[in-house]
Order: structure tokens, then sequence, then C-alpha cells
């Protein structure tokens, strides 16, 4: 008997190929991580440094009242909560420790109107379940994260912004045939980051998904090309980065399902850091600096500017 098809053998060879693409997925997450391509290719594009804008620093010295600012002032930089594994929106190169992505552009340049320079702002990576909490014990100044503004954490937080508009979408395998939209869940397993609005989104309103929830994005696209959930969902401006990274395993699905305004997190009763950032948006967004920042970043994944959003000061 040919020892390849005994039932042992069989197990054997079979565990190897799981192990071998366990591996693989490994390798092209680390990959991912560190802003490359697969292995044996060139690295997608990415933010290049030497086409990101620089912004203006201003002399901030006449906004006085915000303790926030004035404790940044004393310490002498900002601290700005944000993501790391975000691609074109907040990525951090694990080699360099240095964040990227359009979320971190718009720290920087609302950074410069406050008066400090980019140099002058050390990032902190903080979760989706935990900027709040960051925001409420002062871990962090402001946070630019695919940070949706609404009213239940307007209970504990401010808000700046929005200065952009993201809505909830669907990433499956690139082979995959039967996920179509949020209908076609049931009985799917379906992951999403705890403590973020799409999370919630389809515990209340789409419960016969198997919902699955992991820290980050990127913990549940490394369990999606592994085979061990059917579909990653979060907003599309995030999908759009994993996807484009790897075209040849995974795509973006279906219609926008939210509607998920980006805001620029701060501390709940700092109205006048608040305002400070909604003035200065305004003017980054009037110069031309915002377009810059958004070409340089997230349009790398496909979208061509917007015109971004109404700022809404409440
Ligand atoms: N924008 C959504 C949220 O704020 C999803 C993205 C995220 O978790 O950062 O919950």
């Amino acid at each position: 008997m040919n020892r390849e098809t005994t039932p042992g053998a069989r197990a054997r060879k079979a565990g190897a190929r799981v192990r071998s693409r366990v591996l693989a997925a490994a390798l092209l997450l680390t990959a991912l991580a560190a802003g490359c391509g697969k292995a044996g290719t060139p690295p997608p594009k990415g933010p290049q440094p030497s086409a990101l804008p620089s912004y203006q620093v201003q002399d901030a010295s006449a906004i006085t009242g915000s303790s926030t600012l004035d404790a940044a002032r004393g310490r002498g930089h900002l601290v700005v909560g944000a993501k790391e594994d975000q691609p074109y929106l907040g990525q951090k190169n694990p080699a360099t420790g240095v964040y990227a992505g359009f979320d971190i552009e718009i720290a920087k340049m609302l950074g410069a109107s406050l008066g400090f320079p980019p140099d002058k702002i050390q990032f902190k990576t903080i979760a989706s379940a935990n900027r709040e909490t960051a925001l409420q014990n002062g871990q962090v100044d402001y946070y630019v994260g695919t940070y949706t503004i609404n009213d239940n954490r307007k209970k504990l937080v401010g808000f700046a912004g929005p200065y952009f508009v993201a809505g909830q979408s669907l990433l499956v395998q690139k082979n995959n045939t039967s996920i179509h939209g949020p209908d076609d869940l049931k009985g799917k397993k379906v992951c999403s980051a705890a403590g973020s609005t799409p999370y919630q989104r389809i515990k209340s309103q789409y419960p016969q998904a198997k919902l699955i929830g992991y820290d980050t994005y990127s913990a549940c696209v490394d369990n999606l090309i592994t085979g061990q959930v059917d579909a990653v969902t979060t907003d599309n401006a995030i999908l759009l980065g994993y996807a484009a990274k790897v075209p040849d395993e995974l795509k973006v699905v279906g219609p926008l399902f939210s509607t998920e305004p980006y805001g620029i997190g701060v501390p709940k009763n700092d109205t006048v850091l608040r305002s400070a950032l909604n003035d200065a948006l305004e003017q980054h967004e009037q110069n031309g600096d915002w377009k810059k920042a958004f070409e340089a970043t997230l349009g790398l994944s496909g979208e061509a500017a917007p015109t971004p959003p109404q700022i809404n000061r409440y």
C-alpha cells in the first residue's frame, strides 16, 4: 500500500497544509503591519513622507482657558490618541515607531495650529473600546482615529469636527460569493472591534449573525484570511485600506449601511480646546491642507478627495 494514502499520512498532509496556510497568513500579516506587500512583491503604495504636506506652526498663546492645552504646554508636547493598524488612516511602522495616515495628518495639522510642531506630538495607540476612558483619564489630549461622533459618546467626551464621513461595510475573502450585504450575515461568523459602532449595529440589528469581537480590526482581518471568520465589518474607509494592501485575497462588498462622521475626541468639559480645534480644522480645510493630506494618504486606497463635511459646533 502506498504510504501516502494511509489515513494517518493523509491527516498529517492535511495538517501540514493547514499549518503552511496559517504560516503564510501570519507572514502576510507581519508584512501588512510593516506596511509592505506580500513576500516577493514590491510594497504597495503607502503614505510617502515626501508627498505629505507640512503645516505652519502657529503662535497659539491667545488660546487660553484650556486645562488640556495648559497641561500639554507644561510637559512640552501633545499626547494624541490614535490607531496603529489601520492602513492609510493610522498605521505605526513597527521598525521606526512612526505613525502615518489621514488621521495622523489631521492630528498634525491641528497640533500645528495649537503651537506644536510634529516632533512635539507623541502618538499613543488606543483601541476602540478604550477611547472614552483614555480621554476621561487624561491619558491623551485629543484623539484622532476613525472615531464616530454620536450622542451616547457625547455623554462621556466632546467632539470637534466632523472631518470625514465614512459608512459601515463588509470585507470578505476575494472568492466569497455568498455575502453581498448585511442581510446575508445570518449564521455567518462576523468579526468587528469591541466598543465600536459597527459591532454594536450588528449586535442590535443583525442578531442572527455570529458576532465575534476583538480589540482591533487587524486581528479580525487575520482571522478572515485564515478562514476562521466569514466577514469583517467596520467603516468602508478602514476596510478599503486592508483590501488595497492584499487585493488578491480580500474585497469590500455591499452597500454602506450606516453614516459614521469622524470627530476629534476631546475631554468633555474642555470647550476651549474643542472650539480651537474646530477653528483650526476650518482653516486647514480652506487653505488646501486637508485635501493635500487626504490625497497623500487615504486617497491611495482608491477614493477621490470628497468635500469635507460641515463642522458641527454644538
Ligand atoms: N467609526 C467607528 C467607531 O467609531 C468604527 C471604527 C473604529 O472602531 O474606530 O466606532
